[in-house]
Parts: C-alpha cells; sequence; structure tokens
C-alpha cells in the first residue's frame, strides 16, 4: 500500500482543529510520552504548546546532540537548469514568467561545482527545474557522472520521474533525492499547478517510494509553509515520513522547513507562519522524529538561522544561489528568454541589448540574484539568469561555518564516503 492510500485515510483537517483547540493538559500528557503519535504531534504544534516552547527547545536540543553530535552538515544548491514546463503559481521559474533562462553545459556545471568545492563544500544538490527537452534523464546522468569521484554526496531536486528512470541516476552516482510536496492540501495543491505534469498530486506524492526502490539512501520532503494552513501541512508531513521510516527503512530521511520567498511572479503567501511557530515546529518534529534530519535552508534570514541552529537542525545550506551559474557567472552568454516553453532568441529581439557584466566571482559583487525582478525588454542591463527565489541570509559559506563553530558546532562538509557503501 502505498502512502496515498494511508494519506487518504488520514483525519489531517479534524487533526488540525483538534491542534488548534488543545489545552496544557493535553500538551503536558503529549510531552510526557517517549513515543509520540500523530495526535500528540498535534498537540505538541498547537497554540496552547507555545507556552512550554522553553522546555520542548531544551528537550529538542538534548536529543539532537544525542543522536547527531554537536555537527551541522553543510550543502550547496547547484542550480543545473530554470527551464520549466510546469506552472507553479508559487515559483519564479514558472512556465510562463518572463524570465532569463539557461540550462549549464557540462562544462560550466564543472566549473560551478569547482567553485563550490574550493569553498569546502562535498555535499552538493543538484537542482532543476522540469523540461525533458533541456534536462533529460541522459543530461542528468552526465551531470551526475561528471561530478561523482569529487562529491561523495551529490542529491537531486529535479522533476519526479518513474524508479526505472531513477536507477541509471543512482548507477551513475547521485545518493539522495528531495521532493517538496508543495502543499499536502489537495484543493490548493490544484489551484496553485495551473499547467504541466505537476498537476498530478497523486504521482508526487509517491515519488519518495519510487526513489526508495531505485536505491537511493537519502530521501528529503516538506511541504512549502505559505500555501495551505501550516498545522495541516505539518501533521500531513508528519504522517508521510512516518510511512517512509516503516517503509523506506534503508534510506536516511531529513525533513525541510521551508517558507515561502518573494521570487518573479510576485506570488504572496496565501498563509502566515511566524517566526515563533517555525521555532515550535522544529522542536515538534525532533519531539516527534529522533533520528530524521532537519534542514534549514537560506530562505530564512541569518539572525533567525543562528537561533534555531541549536533547537534541532541538523544541515544548513550556505552562500546559496538560486540562479543556474550563479557562483561563477556561467552561461550568462546564452542566456534567453521562454515564452510558454519555447526560446526566444535575445540575438533576434529587442532582448538582444542585455548585458554580459562580470560574474560575481569575477567582479567580487556579492549581491545575488533576488529572483523578484522579472526581466522585461525594458531592461538592458539584465546580467544574470533569473532565480528561483530571493535568498535570505546572504552570507558567504566561510561566514555560515563561522558562525556553527562560534556557536560550539562542527560544520561537517564531508558527510559519506563511496568507500562505506563497499
Ligand atoms: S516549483 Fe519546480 S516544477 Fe514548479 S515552476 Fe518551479 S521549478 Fe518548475
Amino acid at each position: 500500500m502505498s502512502f496515498v492510500s494511508e494519506f487518504n485515510s488520514l483525519p489531517g483537517p479534524s487533526l488540525a482543529q483538534k491542534s488548534l483547540a488543545a489545552g496544557a493538559a493535553a500538551v503536558r500528557e503529549s510531552l510526557a510520552k517517549p513515543r509520540p503519535s500523530l495526535a500528540d504531534f498535534a498537540n505538541l504544534i498547537s497554540p496552547a504548546a507555545a507556552e512550554f516552547l522553553e522546555h520542548m527547545g531544551r528537550r529538542s536540543h538534548t536529543i539532537t546532540q544525542q543522536r547527531f553530535g554537536k555537527v551541522i552538515r553543510l550543502f550547496a544548491p547547484l542550480y543545473l537548469s530554470n527551464e520549466c514546463i510546469n506552472n507553479c503559481r508559487y515559483c519564479g521559474f514558472s512556465r510562463d514568467n518572463p524570465i532569463l533562462r539557461v540550462t549549464l553545459s557540462l562544462d560550466e556545471v564543472k566549473r560551478e561545482a569547482k567553485e563550490l568545492k574550493s569553498q569546502g563544500f562535498r555535499n552538493l544538490l543538484l537542482v532543476a527545474g522540469e523540461h525533458p527537452k533541456f534536462v533529460s534523464n541522459h543530461y542528468l546522468r552526465e551531470c551526475i557522472a561528471a561530478l561523482h569521484t569529487d562529491w561523495p554526496g551529490l542529491s537531486l531536486e529535479v522533476g519526479p520521474m518513474e524508479t526505472a528512470d531513477y536507477a541509471p541516476l543512482v548507477a551513475a552516482g547521485a545518493d539522495g533525492l528531495v521532493v517538496y510536496q508543495e502543499t499536502y492540501d489537495r484543493k490548493v495543491y490544484a489551484d496553485m499547478h495551473t499547467a504541466g505534469p505537476k498537476r498530478n498530486f497523486d504521482w508526487r506524492l509517491e515519488t519518495p517510494e519510487r526513489a526508495c526502490a531505485a536505491g537511493f539512501r537519502r530521501l528529503g520532503i516538506s511541504p512549502l509553509y505559505g500555501l495551505a494552513d501550516w498545522r495541516f501541512e505539518a501533521i500531513s508531513v508528519a504522517a508521510h515520513a512516518d510511512y517512509l521510516l516503516r517503509n523506506c527503512w534503508k534510506a536516511q530521511l531529513t525533513i525541510s522547513l521551508p517558507r515561502l520567498r518573494p521570487c518573479a511572479g510576485e506570488f504572496q503567501p496565501l498563509t502566515h507562519m511566524s517566526d515563533r511557530d517555525l521555532a515550535q515546529l522544529v522542536c515538534a518534529f525532533r519531539l516527534m522524529f529522533p533520528d530524521v534530519g532537519l534542514v534549514l535552508s537560506t530562505r530564512e534570514p541569518a539572525k533567525l538561522r543562528d537561533g534555531l541552529l541549536p533547537l534541532g537542525i541538523t544541515m544548513m545550506s550556505a552562500g546559496s544561489h538560486t540562479e543556474p551559474g550563479g557562483y561563477t557567472g556561467a552561461g550568462r552568454e546564452k542566456l534567453h528568454q521562454t515564452v510558454r516553453g519555447r526560446i526566444v532568441e535575445l540575438g533576434a529581439s529587442e532582448w538582444a541589448t542585455v548585458g554580459r557584466a562580470s560574474s560575481r566571482a569575477e567582479s567580487g559583487d556579492r549581491e545575488k540574484n533576488s529572483g523578484s525582478s522579472v526581466a522585461s525588454p525594458h531592461q538592458n542591463h539584465a546580467t544574470a539568469a533569473t532565480g528561483q527565489f530571493q535568498i535570505a541570509d546572504e552570507r558567504s559559506s566561510q561566514e555560515v561555518a563561522e558562525l556553527i563553530r562560534r556557536l560550539g558546532y562542527e560544520p561537517v562538509w564531508k558527510d559519506w564516503d563511496a568507500a562505506l557503501t563497499a
């Protein structure tokens, strides 16, 4: 039985309602249990449990140190392509957004990876929009094969595939797959995904199971907070994690905590999740899942990331760019606009005036691609592909590593070696 069947009988909305109505006594009872159930988890994320946040934080901190040690694993996203055939209303790469797009060549991918390696990273997340023409399975396999000798940790965040299509990517050296469900609310999901294969909710929901069957040894899941009620999303992803721990037990599981960020298309979050809610959720996940990795990206601002880190976070990105070529300027000379999935050559239109400013690495410019500026024919100074979203923590990877040390943790750049599988 796949998670879809379990999810269909999950009383998610009623658990979310019970969470809102929970009192202090119910929270105390749930906190006393060594193995909280899903109903206990709903109590732990309740408004009433906010009064227990300090206590939850201390326990979450202790459990995390017992299970993971005093280390924070670092990774970097490397965007291969911002082409996409899906329309997701909250995403800068959405098919109908008139943005500057590019797919990096193999040499450009290697150039980006080399820069990240020089910063110390050994754990890479290859990210791409869903576009079979530009981001084919063959292209992904070539990228993985070219990188895997130098990169002991290679995860993918790309369009969902069949198990048979994942298997060659695992054989080429990819070891992790990250797939956000975006929202577990079927109605909101249908409203948000207006075109493309991503409209199929169930197909996406079963992706981690197909990835596990193909041999990926790390799986990452999450909703994107800001689309539906955050408590419903949290209860749903907790149920999903519980299912994967029971059925895909050979793989390590991570849960990410992404909140919506500004992006091209200027989509505004539909629901609010406060910083305090986020802190409470980190603690609740840790109390429910002592061994699951919790991932915090540069979507959150520096100060908040520093504060959340000791509560239960085990993995962070740092110094991130969300546009292809963001680390070295690779691919800037072949930027183009794609209209409804078809390339419009800049040289054949007023877009030809788009400049080719020097790369961030060349200029020392620390400004990140904003992701919110939709390129227009009136702009003649665009310098990079459009990013997926604005990042909030703009510190360099070295600054983040230094902060981790100052907090008494060890930044871990490499957490796996292929020799360990021999
Ligand atoms: S969220 Fe993913 S699938 Fe949707 S538009 Fe963005 S890159 Fe494409």
